[in-house]
């Protein structure tokens, strides 16, 4: 049973780990930017709101995002634990959260927080919007993100750093060397998982 968070700024690599190790744990990896980027491909309610903020690289704003976890997280598949995947990005996400799972009696194992520098980030982000076509990973876009960033969620790390939660580990090299230091880094913490 593991609840566990991936933290780190756009372009650091979180969505290939959070599947590669929601697989390894046997829970589900929940991605808020996948379901908002499946919403606004349906058009539904809450993609064609969520839309405006994407494109401008702006977060959607937390009574949405909130609304959205609290109700993928009594699904009965999370029972188990869970692995997410850039949520929370705002202290009102984190206390949010907290209220979550404190309901249920639970409490998160830890906080994976990936790490990359800017110009890497941004030269990932780039070759994404070439392959991938994504609306929101312009150059301008793409910088605005990383200020968005490192104005509302950095300041995450510090309050599960004083939880004692926080294992961070370089989002440089191969997915498979990342993976690698991941298992690594939370295997010191006593939870090991089992890489196929
Ligand atoms: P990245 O980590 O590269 O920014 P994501 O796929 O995680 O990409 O998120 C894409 C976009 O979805 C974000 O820029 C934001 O607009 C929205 N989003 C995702 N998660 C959240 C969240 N927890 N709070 C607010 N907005 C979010």
């Amino acid at each position: 049973m593991t609840r566990l968070l991936l933290i780190g700024p756009p372009g650091a690599g979180k969505g290939t780990q959070a599947v590669r190790l929601s697989e390894a744990c046997g829970v589900p990896a929940i991605s808020t930017g996948d379901i908002f980027r499946a919403n606004v491909r349906d058009e539904t309610e809450l993609g064609v709101k969520a839309k405006e903020f994407m494109d401008a690289g702006k977060y959607v704003p937390d009574s949405l995002t909130n609304d959205l976890v609290r109700s993928r997280l009594n699904d009965a598949d999370v029972t188990g634990g869970f692995l997410l995947d850039g949520y929370p990005r705002t202290t009102a996400q984190v206390d949010e959260l907290d209220d979550i799972l404190s309901a249920g009696g639970h409490s998160l194992d830890v906080v994976v927080l990936l790490v990359a520098d800017s110009d890497e980030i941004v030269s990932r982000l780039s070759k994404r919007a070439v392959e991938q076509g994504r609306s929101d990973d312009t150059e301008e876009v793409i910088r605005h993100r990383l200020d968005v960033y490192e104005e509302q969620t950095a300041p995450l790390v510090d309050i599960y750093t004083k939880r004692d939660l926080v294992v961070t580990v370089d989002g440089l090299g191969s997915m498979d060397d990342v993976t690698k230091r991941i298992t690594d880094a939370l295997g010191e913490r006593g939870i090991v998982l089992s890489l196929s």
